[in-house]
């Protein structure tokens, strides 16, 4: 008796799992601007997609490496996300049927410090030229990160542009007038001009330009939506469409664009988003 109750319950269990798919998040809870991924464990499907439903961002799902039946993708949070719980849609074929699941992450605000600007707003104001040049330039970069390589370009850990210190953290609110104007959206490593930057990982350069406030810059698109910037430079070594390695010397640091000093920012993009990079490095890490 003992045992068909056995054999009964292990058949029920069977057939429910075998009808779900295994979905989860590395972490049920991230900061704003932080990077979560999202796992998708299931036999026999295809054309898995995720959709962020109020941000209408469609975002692909990629094969784990050397494993099978393993997805996994890529969720940021924009900075502006914060106290709020983001519904998530993965859509997936199955028996030449399209199924749906849902998930939900939750985003908290980070532990972010402030900075209280005290210039008058007048003085910050651009002219109609610099106005222009600056709103192409977003463009410009909008359209690089907006744009998908599905394949993934790094097989190694990511690591870091330079190794000094950090003389001002991504996230830093910029507070004007009792409001948040924007924040810091990068980390700042100290560097004398001059400084070998290397790539974080291997990729393709897609931009080296002089622009308004990042100064001399470089992108480079690591595949699978994930971007690296390095900004204020002060001389390129590498070109657009060319492939670098990790740890490749791809410029020197210096103090162009809108800085006050010599350093070197370093930012990061994934899904269009701007993210953490120091947090998105890790997660990619652990991948
Ligand atoms: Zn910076």
């Amino acid at each position: 008796m003992l045992k068909k109750i056995i054999i009964f319950y292990i058949l029920l269990m069977t057939s429910l799992f075998a009808s779900k798919i295994d979905l989860y998040f590395n972490k049920n809870t991230i900061n704003n601007a932080q990077t979560a991924i999202l796992y998708l464990n299931a036999k026999d499907i295809k054309e898995p997609k995720l959709t962020i439903l109020d941000k209408k961002i469609n975002i692909n799902f990629y094969k784990l490496p050397n494993k099978n039946n393993s997805y996994y993708a890529l969720v940021p949070a924009s900075y502006y996300d914060m106290n709020k719980k983001i519904k998530v849609i993965v859509s997936y074929i199955k028996d030449n049927k399209k199924d749906f699941e849902s998930i939900y992450l939750n985003i908290k605000e980070g532990d972010y410090k402030s900075e209280v600007i005290k210039v008058k707003s007048s003085k910050v104001t651009l002219n109609t030229k610099s106005k222009d040049r600056t709103q192409k330039e977003y463009k410009e970069a909008m359209d690089i990160y907006n744009t998908f390589t599905n394949k993934r370009l790094w097989n190694k850990k990511f690591i870091l542009p330079l190794n000094t210190s950090i003389t001002s953290d991504f996230g830093t609110k910029r507070v004007y007038n009792n409001t948040l104007k924007g924040y810091h959206s990068g980390t700042d490593f100290k560097a004398k001009v001059g400084t070998k930057i290397v790539a974080a990982n291997d990729g393709v350069v897609v931009l080296t330009k002089n622009r308004f406030y990042a100064g001399n810059s470089i992108i480079i698109n690591h595949g699978q939506g994930v971007y690296t910037c390095y900004y204020h430079l002060s001389k390129f070594l590498v070109k657009p469409n060319q492939k670098v390695k990790r740890g490749e010397v791809i410029a020197l640091s210096g103090k162009t664009g809108r800085v006050t000093g010599p350093h070197l920012h370093f930012s990061t993009r994934v899904n269009s988003i701007q993210v953490d990079p120091l947090q998105l490095i890790k997660i990619l890490n652990e991948l």
